[in-house]
């Protein structure tokens, strides 16, 4: 089945479609250009300078050197790398906050980090992260904290995280710790430029903004020293050993570009589209909240939680009307239980079971929400059981 066939894809954040003119971008490196781009042979040479001008324009984008960009597997290695490799190197722990995706959050947790509370918004709490780090020092020591991670963008209800604030903080508490920030979700909607800056590490996917599936970059300051995860034939100047994926790394340059380039201009349209369903929804349907304000997120993000319905009825009668959205809850012992976002947010029971993620992006038309609002209005009927 094809997107624009008959299916509705509000299913952005779990995954975009390519980009065309990045998949055309990849083709050469999948056919007549398959070199290794670690050889010394001239073939091998030009299919090198096809991986360092990729990581000029993955660069740019992101405002730093070209040297800092490491090029991963996935956005999860990217998280991993980060945590995992400067706790083998440095030691002590890591600190991240509860909304965090399971890429950090479980990396953290398997160091024996700490958890810090988010605020209704699913937002970091800034008084949290002071006394979690004051706690850390005080009992085991300035430079027992060894990395801060604090996602961008929330991947479930789209929230905004401010990470130059979280900087200054971890600067101030925990000055030897490294502040490492998740932008797996924030390509589409955040200049780059404006987060690296505070940060020593940063993690994107391609798949995220219009790239291929499986990957990703690191971005990690010159003089971050980090234990590589991989050990092998020491590419990427020693910091992620395995061969290129060329043709990946090409087309996530070439979506990036695409992506930076027209970021302003999608945001305008995307936060139109997503208002308009939103509204539709609010102003059709009783007991439905939207889950983070909206100028504390992202214009793709549509989260609502709709009470008196389980998502898992509400999305199956979505995807028999070919229409792609997610809930991100999971069924514990048998029970429906809110995703740990929602229930670290602190959302009431009642509307956090019925919780819908609609995320938009760059294929999304009016079209696509003006029937998404429609089928949803119809199932959520049904599903209280009112008379139609
Ligand atoms: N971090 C966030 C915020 C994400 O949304 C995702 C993917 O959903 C990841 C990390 C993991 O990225 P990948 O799918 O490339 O491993």
């Amino acid at each position: 089945m094809d997107v624009g066939d008959t299916l509705t894809y509000l299913d952005h954040a779990a995954t975009t479609p390519m980009r065309p003119e990045a998949l055309e971008a990849m083709l050469p490196f999948l056919t007549e250009r398959f070199a290794n781009p670690s050889g010394s042979h001239r073939f091998a040479r030009s299919v090198r300078q096809a991986v360092d001008e990729a990581r000029d324009v993955v660069a740019e984008v992101i405002g730093c050197d070209p040297g800092e960009v490491v090029f991963t597997g996935c956005g999860t290695e990217s998280d991993n790398a980060a945590i995992v490799g400067t706790q083998r190197r440095h030691g002590g722990i890591a600190v991240c906050a509860a909304a965090e995706h399971h890429a950090v959050l479980h990396a953290v947790e398997h160091g024996g980090g700490r958890v810090v509370a988010v605020d209704a918004a699913g937002r970091i709490d800034l008084d949290a992260l002071r006394s979690t780090l004051d706690d850390e020092r005080e009992h085991r020591g300035a430079a027992h904290v060894s990395i801060v991670s604090v996602m961008a963008v929330n991947n479930e209800v789209g929230s905004i995280n401010p990470v130059a604030e979280v900087a200054d903080i971890v600067r101030e508490h925990a000055p030897h710790a490294l502040v490492h920030t998740d932008a797996v979700q924030a390509a589409c909607w955040i200049d780059l430029r404006t987060l690296a800056p505070h940060v020593q590490l940063l993690a994107l996917s391609a798949h995220k903004f219009g790239g291929p599936k499986g990957v990703g970059v690191l971005m990690a300051r010159s003089g971050t020293v980090l234990e590589p995860l991989l050990q092998g034939g020491g590419q990427e100047r020693d910091r992620r050993s395995g061969t290129h994926n060329v043709a990946g790394i090409v087309a996530m340059a070439e979506a990036l570009r695409l992506t930076d380039r027209e970021r302003v201009a999608d945001n305008l349209r995307i936060e139109q589209l997503r208002n308009r369903l939103v509204d539709t929804l609010c102003a059709s349907l009783d007991d439905v909240i939207e889950t983070v304000p909206r100028d504390a997120k992202v214009a793709g993000s549509a989260h609502v939680c709709i009470a008196g319905i389980e998502s898992e009825s509400l999305l199956y009668l979505l995807d028999e009307a070919d229409i792609c959205a997610s809930a991100a809850s999971a069924c514990a012992s048998g029970a429906m239980e809110p995703s740990h976002v929602l229930a670290a947010m602190g959302v009431d029971k009642r509307f956090s079971l019925g919780a819908l993620r609609m995320s938009l992006g760059f294929t999304t038309t009016e079209a696509d929400v003006d029937r998404a609002a429609a089928v949803i209005i119809d199932a959520v009927h049904r599903l209280r059981g009112v008379p139609r």
